[in-house]
């Protein structure tokens, strides 16, 4: 089955989130655990877990429909000590949040280099972070979304993606979420069929399918291998629709979080419809 849905709003308390979801039509959803601009956040409170937990219990969303999305603020790859310090911290309690909440994956941006660390040993580091973090923390998938490769961010080449996972330890705890806009921007074709083939065969061939634990479905205001990452709403960009026809025909893309992120909220109920009409 087709997972779709959004990156809800979780203002007022994550236990929002599945109600916003399901106003638009989803059967999946990606969160906030806490606000992404901010290094803390006070713990979660135990009314709130089981309001969360008694709120997907009742719309039907398990855990392996829910992406969460970690703080813009953590960087994995961090070339300074005490930021990277700082970031492992925060990556940690974002692990242990989602666990609270009865989460299994956690989607987070690999990491940044900043021109003072080569591109090989901050992979390293990231996958070192990783590993410490998996350790901290039980149960819950560290999920790796691929970027568009602005500034220094890695993760734009599927390589990068596989060095990442050659070096986690324990390869049933990490997995990836390819975007869509991110993977345009970055270089890999989608404005066709064949397009979208290509680029899939590759991602298997470099990094293996068995990796894919969820998608962000954005079409691209900025053409290809622009490496400047601005979401557009679905066929109204450089991608247009063929590339999610595609998705939705092709089973090895069901039963994982497939999240909208696109820029008009207004629409989602919309292209979730479109969506599910493929699916089907
Ligand atoms: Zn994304
Ligand atoms: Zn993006």
């Amino acid at each position: 089955m087709k997972l779709i849905g959004a990156h809800v709003s979780a203002s007022g308390g994550v236990f929002n989130a599945p109600r916003n979801a399901e106003e638009i039509g989803a059967n999946a959803f990606a969160l906030f655990t806490k606000n992404q601009r901010q290094w803390q956040a006070k713990p979660l409170e135990q009314e709130t877990i089981s309001a969360f937990k008694q709120a997907c219990k009742e719309r039907g969303f398990s855990p392996n429909a829910i992406l969460p999305h970690d703080s813009y603020l953590i960087n994995l790859g961090a070339p300074e000590t005490d930021k990277l310090e700082k970031s492992r911290d925060a990556f940690i309690d974002e692990l242990a949040r989602c666990r609270q909440l009865g989460l299994t994956l956690l989607n987070f941006h690999p990491g940044s280099h900043l021109k003072k660390l080569d591109e090989a040993a901050c992979l390293s580091r990231i996958a070192e972070s990783i590993n410490m973090a998996l350790d901290a923390v039980p149960d819950v998938v560290a999920v790796i979304e691929n970027t568009a490769g602005q500034g220094t961010n890695l993760g734009c080449r599927f390589e990068h993606l596989a060095s990442i996972i050659e070096e986690v330890t324990d390869k049933t705890r990490v997995g990836i979420c390819i975007d869509t806009c991110h993977t345009f921007a970055a270089g890999y074709d989608l404005r066709s069929v064949d397009a979208t083939e290509k680029t899939f065969d590759e991602f298997d061939k470099v990094v293996g399918m068995q990796y894919l634990r969820g998608m962000h479905l954005n079409d691209s205001k900025t053409p290809l291998g622009s490496r400047v990452d601005r979401h557009d709403s679905l066929g109204l960009g450089e991608i247009g629709w063929d590339c999610f026809e595609y998705l939705m025909k092709d089973k090895r893309f069901d039963d994982i979080p497939l999240i909208l992120e696109t820029i008009r909220p207004e629409i989602w109920h919309q292209e979730i419809a479109t969506l599910r009409r493929w699916a089907a």
